[in-house]
């Protein structure tokens, strides 16, 4: 067992018989061989596809459609600039307009895709990037930095490239993904070709693409610097997503190996669930303290799978998942089937279903201005409470599922209590709307994310109005650290034993206690053996995690007594550094709990004083 994404792995490159060894941090485990399959793009991302001959026409087509989206949504935001009389901006928009009108430019992409046979974001790419590079070599300052607005442009041509949702998305079997860093949209898209394994530079053990992955078994290394540079589509490699490492051009050898490591791991994982499968439902640690386990479930292809484990429901459904750019935003029947779909699925036990946590960015069209900050932007509950019209179409829809299912709303980024007291007043005004109209519906309870910092000072009254609080750790440890989660540079002090994320999490699980208001743990910490005898000793009884931490955690619960795991969280509550609560905690596991947990399975790190 290892604490994913927290081992002290730093990047290297070392080069032996043509092999290029790279390390990184394994955020999601499995050892996958494949090729590669470099993934361009910032806000929409792609790769390279070859077309027969056939599909030439049809790619033509696309690509004329996407320019005419393009231009109409520049005249949009040109047009709504000059109502604001932002005449520096409406001069920005209309040049990129001309761009756009560039006879040349077009015709050398529509070449470029006829000649090539290949996709039109590939040909957008490769011509933009030749006349970009161009641009940088002029000498004058003022036409030199225009290479900007070219960037632009070709971010424009390939989300408007995406608005139909018609690319080929077609992977070979093997397919390995390489990346800078991946968004949750492309890796959800990407899953209908079953990719082998994920390598991205960027990107941290709770970022959502790898929360996905984890689901749905998908091997992953990121951490890796400079891969791009490295290496090219087609190349073969090997993922250990185990030991955070990468191996580019293998030799015939290491293949070998790591074939014989990886059918070994599907062997155990076979017995393992062949175990699990007889066990006891009611799950209790070896002093009789009993542990609810639910399942997060992000994916509707995962959720199928979710009865053969017998969690008790879903504790989180990430409904953001439900849509994205190019989807756009469910109709409200959409969403009423999806939530029956699932609460079904979740049975007598029920869902707990989250409103959209989506940024601004995602939920936005393309004339809207991006936010420079979307982790503290117009996000989760305030999007909902600030775009009233699509918050109520969703709590339409999840009053209506309820109607004959066991459906609990959860609210995203609550900073206080009035958030709560506001979506009540909702939910009671749509409730009589649809009794007028003879609609029925239920009665979800609604509970609250407990994520954002300011929630653990107030979380006395915060517990007194929610009707259950989910303590989300992900978002707890970034903000309460000030720590990106997706941002690989700061990864080191994402620090989840962290004193202050220790303290906080007591404090909420306390207040819960006190109000006799249930509390779900729901972040990724819930699902790290680690963690969550870390959390159970402070008293956390309801743990949701993604399927495939079931049958570790099933393990830990049952193989831990309560009260020793109390002991050693009272004594963490008082540490006074990072590194003493994690010595201790390395220490206590190794000591009480050695047929649990290895040395490598601890978070022990390099230089700890
Ligand atoms: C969390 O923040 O811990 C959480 C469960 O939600 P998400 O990972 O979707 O932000
Ligand atoms: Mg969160």
């Amino acid at each position: 067992m290892i604490v994913l994404g927290e081992t002290n792995q730093i990047s290297q490159t070392g080069k032996k018989n043509g092999e290029i060894k790279l390390s990184g941090r394994a955020v999601s485990r499995g050892i996958s061989i494949g090729k590669v399959v470099c993934l361009h793009g910032r806000k929409r991302q792609f790769y390279r596809t070859e077309l027969k001959k056939s599909q030439i026409e049809q790619e033509l087509r696309r690509f004329r459609v996407s320019v005419r989206l393009a231009k109409l949504q520049l005249k949009k935001i040109g047009g709504l600039k000059s109502e604001n009389s932002d005449a520096a901006k409406v001069n920005i928009f209309d040049a990129h307009r001309l761009i756009l009108e560039d006879n040349s430019l077009l015709t050398k992409i529509e070449t470029f895709i006829q000649e090539n046979k290949v996709n039109a974001e590939w040909a957008v790419k490769m011509i933009t990037d030749a006349y970009i590079a161009k641009y940088k070599t002029i000498a004058d300052d003022y036409l030199r930095e225009r290479y900007v607005d070219l960037e632009d442009v070709a971010e424009r041509l390939l989300t408007a490239l995406g608005g139909d949702g018609r690319q080929n998305i077609r992977l070979e079997k093997d397919s390995i993904i390489v990346a800078r860093e991946i968004k949750p949209s492309t890796l959800i898209e990407l899953t209908e070709c079953q990719p082998k394994a994920i390598i991205t530079e960027r990107g941290g053990w709770t970022s959502h693409s790898f929360i996905l992955a984890r689901e749905i078994n998908l091997p992953a290394v990121t951490g890796v610097k400079g891969v791009l540079r490295h290496v090219k589509t087609g190349d073969e490699v090997i993922v250990d997503g185990f030991n955070g490492q990468v191996i580019f051009n293998p030799s015939k050898e290491t293949t070998e190996k790591f074939k014989l490591v990886a059918e070994e791991i599907q062997q155990l994982n076979f017995e393992n669930s062949e175990n699990f499968e007889a066990e006891d439902e009611k799950l209790q640690t070896l002093d009789g303290r009993e542990i609810i386990l639910r399942a997060n479930i992000d994916l509707p292809t995962v959720l199928a799978k979710a009865n053969n484990f017998r969690t008790k429901g879903i504790g989180l459904y990430r409904s953001e998942f439900l849509f994205n750019q190019n989807k756009g935003f469910p109709s409200e029947q959409q969403q009423i089937e999806a939530y029956r779909n699932i609460a079904e699925l979740a049975g007598e036990e029920g869902v707990k279903i989250r409103t959209f946590d989506s940024s601004f960015e995602q939920f936005a069209d393309e004339s809207a201005e991006r936010e420079q900050n979307p982790a503290l932007g117009l996000r989760g509950i305030r999007l909902g409470l600030s775009n009233k019209e699509q918050f109520r179409i969703q709590l339409r829809a999840l009053l209506q599922a309820s109607a004959a299912n066991n459906i609990d709303i959860i609210l995203p980024m609550v900073s206080e209590v009035s958030e709560i007291l506001l979506t009540r007043e909702i939910l009671e005004n749509e409730k009589s709307r649809l009794k007028k109209r003879k609609v029925k519906y239920g009665n979800p309870r609604i509970g609250a994310m407990i994520e954002i910092p300011a929630t653990v000072f107030i979380i006395e009254e915060l517990a007194r109005e929610a009707d259950f609080l989910s303590l989300g750790t992900n978002d707890l440890v970034q903000y309460l650290l000030a720590v990106d989660r997706d941002n690989e540079s700061v990864a080191e002090w994402f620090r989840t034993l962290h004193p202050a994320v220790i303290r906080a999490v007591k404090k909420v699980i306390q207040a819960a206690e006190n109000n006799n208001t249930p509390l779900i743990v729901c972040g990724e910490m819930a699902g790290s053996p680690v963690y969550a005898a870390i959390l159970i000793g402070l008293g956390a009884t309801e743990l949701s995690m993604n399927l495939n931490s079931i049958a570790r955690i099933r393990k830990t619960v049952s193989g831990i007594a309560f009260e020793e795991a109390r002991e050693i969280s009272k004594q963490l509550e008082n540490c006074k550094t990072t590194n003493e609560v994690e010595n201790l905690v390395n220490s206590f596991f190794l000591k009480k709990w050695s047929h649990l947990f290895s040395p490598e399975s601890l978070p022990l790190r390099k230089n700890q004083k």
